[in-house]
């Protein structure tokens, strides 16, 4: 599997199949997800892909009320707000996604810095994939 290019299309169908993949230099050690086929770091081009573990810390997040058409799609809305934030992870790398498993409408009880780990949702008939991390 870790044939597939490096790209945000592989990363994807990774999630997709339920697996966190980065890529990690193989000139620094860099690790980055999503995945990049170039180091912004040292500008080497030696990526190649790595699983993740999951967990990390939730390093920023906002609570959503007025929601993209995707996700009042969903059932998230003025009444329902979802979360959205950026997780630290423990290997390295730093990912956007959606945060659940917290009471979105209490963002204050929300804190940066608590420990996180990841899990998939699919949704919808097409079985569409989202990154989300959730209370560790
Ligand atoms: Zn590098």
């Amino acid at each position: 599997m870790d044939q597939r290019p490096i790209n945000d299309i592989s990363f994807e169908k990774f999630l997709s199949e339920d697996v966190l993949m980065g890529s990690v230099c193989g000139s620094c050690g860099a690790r980055f997800v999503p995945p990049r086929s170039l180091c912004p770091t040292c500008y080497g081009s030696e990526m190649k892909w790595v699983e993740m573990k999951g967990t990390g810390k939730l390093a920023a997040f906002t609570c959503i009320t007025i929601a993209p058409p995707f996700m009042i799609a969903q059932g998230y809305n003025r009444k329902n707000p979802y979360c959205s934030g950026v997780v630290e992870l423990d290997e390295g790398g730093r990912v956007d996604a959606r945060i659940i498993g917290v009471d979105a409408t209490r963002p204050e009880e929300i804190k940066v810095g608590m420990p996180v780990r990841v899990t998939f949702i699919h949704w919808g008939e097409e079985k569409e994939t989202f990154l989300a991390f959730e209370p560790a």
